[in-house]
Parts: C-alpha cells; sequence; structure tokens
C-alpha cells in the first residue's frame, strides 16, 4: 500500500566543484484540483529542484477558477509524493492540497482536510476503500473506437466488457500504458478491465485508507490524462458520456472495517447505515455531478430515488458480492458512486456513516 519511497538527490548546488558536478537537479510535477464547476479539473506545473523536499509553492488562482485577479495568490501544500514513471529517473509527483494564503486553511475547493479528519477519528476501525474508476476515451468528440461514417453508433453493447480482438476494443495501448504508469508510481492499482460501451475502461485502487485511496485516485487520474494526451485521447470521467442505451460510468466504491471483515453483522449494520433516514441524501449530494443521467434503474444501477441492498445484486444501491456472503465476512459496494466524485468527498462519507454506528472489531 501507499507510495514507495523516492530518492531525492540531497547534494546542494554551490560549495566546492566537486559537489556541483555530482548536484544533479531533477523535475517536481506540482499536480492539484482546481475550481472548475461542476467538475473540477486537474492542472499541474513543473519545478525544477536541486534537491530536498518538495517546498510549498503557489499559483494564480484566477485562472482555476479559485481566486480573483485582484486577491490571485493560491497556496499548493505538498501532501503526497511518488515516482514520476513518465520522465524517469529521479522526477518526481507531487500531489498538492490547494491552501487560501491569508490563513493557510484548506481553500473551499479542497476537500482533503476534512477527509484526513474523519479517517483520523475513526482509524482505530481500519477503514479500507478499493474504487473502481470507469472513463471513456474520446477522439475529436466521438468515444474512441466509434465509427466515423454512416450512422456513427457502433455495434450495441455485449461483446465490449471484458473484450478481446479489433471489432470490440478501443484504445487498449494507453491502457497498458497507464496501468505499467501506476504500477512503476508505486500507486495500489489492483486491475483494469474493458467495461460494457465500446472505448468505456476501468481501473481499480486499493484497497487502501480514506485519505490513502483517494490521493492515489487522483494520481492515478492524473497520469490518465497526461498518457492519454500523448496518443491524442481526451479521458473523460462524465458519468452518462452517450445519453440512450449505454451504460454510464461509475467509482464503484467497496469498504470495509475490521470487524466488516471478520464477521457478517457489521456488514448488514453497515448497509443500514447507509439506508438510514437523511443519508441517503447526503451521500447522493457528494456521489459526483449528474448521478440522476446515471442512476436510471437501467443499465446495472438502482433508481437514485430509491435504495436498497442486497447480495449477488448489481441493480440495488449497495451491492454485498456472493463471496462476501458465502464467507460470512468482507467488504459492500456502493455501486451509486458517478466516475467523476472527488474521491476525498466519498471516502469521508462512507467512513463517516458507517463507523459512526458500528463498533471497531
Ligand atoms: P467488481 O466485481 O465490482 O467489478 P472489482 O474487482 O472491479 O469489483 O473491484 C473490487 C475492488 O474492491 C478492488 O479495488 C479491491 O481491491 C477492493 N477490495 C477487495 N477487498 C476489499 C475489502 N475487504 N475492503 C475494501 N475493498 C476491497
Ligand atoms: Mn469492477
Ligand atoms: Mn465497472
Ligand atoms: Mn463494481
Amino acid at each position: 500500500m501507499g507510495c514507495k519511497s523516492v530518492r531525492i538527490a540531497s547534494t546542494k548546488r554551490g560549495g566546492n566543484i566537486e559537489k556541483r558536478v555530482t548536484s544533479v537537479a531533477f523535475r517536481a510535477e506540482y499536480i492539484w484540483t482546481d475550481g472548475t464547476e461542476p467538475v473540477p479539473l486537474m492542472r499541474s506545473k513543473t519545478r525544477i529542484m536541486d534537491g530536498g523536499e518538495p517546498p510549498i509553492w503557489g499559483f494564480d488562482g484566477s485562472s482555476t477558477n479559485q481566486a480573483t485577479g485582484d486577491n490571485s495568490d493560491c497556496v499548493l501544500n505538498p501532501v503526497f509524493t511518488c515516482a514520476d514513471p513518465l520522465r524517469g529517473g529521479d522526477d518526481i509527483l507531487v500531489l498538492c492540497e490547494v491552501l487560501l494564503p491569508e490563513t493557510m486553511e484548506p481553500h473551499p475547493t479542497n476537500h482533503r482536510a476534512a477527509c484526513a479528519e474523519v479517517a483520523a477519528k475513526f482509524a482505530d476501525h481500519e477503514p479500507w476503500f478499493g474504487m473502481e474508476q470507469e472513463y471513456t476515451f474520446f477522439e475529436e468528440g466521438r468515444p474512441l473506437g466509434w465509427p466515423v461514417e454512416g450512422y456513427y453508433f457502433p455495434a450495441p453493447q455485449g461483446p465490449y466488457y471484458c473484450g478481446v480482438g479489433a471489432t470490440e476494443i478501443s484504445g487498449r495501448n494507453i491502457v497498458e500504458a497507464h496501468t505499467s504508469a501506476c504500477m512503476e508510481a508505486g500507486l495500489s492499482i489492483s486491475g483494469t478491465n474493458a467495461e460494457v460501451m465500446l472505448g468505456q475502461w476501468e481501473y481499480q485502487i486499493g484497497p487502501s485508507g480514506p485519505l490513502e485511496v483517494a490521493d492515489e485516485m487522483w494520481m492515478a487520474r492524473y497520469l490518465l490524462y497526461r498518457i492519454a494526451e500523448d496518443f491524442g485521447v481526451n479521458a473523460s470521467i462524465s458519468a452518462k458520456p452517450i445519453k440512450g442505451d449505454w451504460n454510464g460510468a461509475g467509482c464503484h466504491t467497496n469498504f470495509s472495517t475490521n470487524a466488516m471483515r471478520e464477521s457478517y453483522e457489521p456488514i448488514i449494520a453497515a448497509c443500514e447505515a447507509m439506508g438510514a433516514e437523511g443519508k441517503v441524501e447526503e451521500h447522493l449530494e457528494g456521489y459526483g455531478h449528474g448521478y440522476e443521467d446515471r442512476l436510471t434503474g437501467m443499465h446495472e444501477t438502482a433508481h437514485f430515488t430509491e435504495f436498497r441492498y442486497g447480495v449477488s445484486d448489481r441493480g440495488a444501491s449497495i451491492r454485498i458480492p456472493w463471496q462476501v456472503a458465502q464467507d460470512q465476512k468482507g467488504y459492500i459496494e456502493d455501486r451509486r458512486p458517478n466516475a467523476n466524485i472527488d474521491p476525498y468527498i466519498v471516502s469521508r462519507l462512507i467512513t463517516n456513516t458507517i463507523c459512526s454506528v458500528i463498533d471497531p472489531a
């Protein structure tokens, strides 16, 4: 779990000539999420380092929907660093939270600190998350692999999920490059698969703690966007990229605590907690833009006005995997979060709702 340690050149420039020739500059790519609504964009810029840990830095928030021109500076506070698998060598990726310069408090667009607080509060439950990030490749305004002539639609859904072959698959070269990059960065990527709609894919991050899974989800998204860019392709996390009889894109969120991993009663208690008065609405609010378009009751979803859980039920809000019912312990899968969630918000909501009502083993 977590990120492998990164070797940072320690020799500072200056001093004697020997030191100067052994000093190796490297690049730190500072990465953050902006204030674009309704779905934030990722931003990044490069800092050349002579050694040491990546320091606090700043940027022009008036160009990212995070500040006004007359008071434009925002602060970048490094929170998670890993090897940069694209540049290699000593180069690193630096995920940052955005702070307000006056108070050094979290910027209202950044939800990491609130997640960290809940993660610390319930640490004795040992909460684990596995997030399934679905996404869709686009090229020249069309899902990748969709026909450019005639009716503009490929054959209906059926052969694409976990498909093999040039008729069933588009973009595997990008997916393979992204998977290798996540592994080289030391992220806890746990798998990938082609999805139900042609051009749609998934990768999973976890199981990891509430804060760790969210940090790594953002880092994995950055790598996806960045690698797809090299192929002239856009990776979209839109929740319903194509209207009609085509699956939307979700971010199924798998969750367990120590108690849930040991017995079945806490599994049921967790499902009940998620359906308690006011909780369904509170969660949907944080489950991503456009959930009404995706949670229609069709295409392997429960309607957003409904809450139900069940074993093996891919039409339920929460699925208890068959193996979990069999073993009488394990985890639950919340199928409602959209592909475009902020993972800090979702892991905070689920940790808080469930850990507030069940015992830490
Ligand atoms: P699905 O069958 O829904 O497509 P996936 O295999 O895509 O499931 O994703 C399952 C995710 O759940 C993976 O990220 C995996 O690491 C994670 N996971 C497995 N066990 C647990 C657990 N006990 N608690 C939380 N997450 C878990
Ligand atoms: Mn999956
Ligand atoms: Mn999926
Ligand atoms: Mn799933």
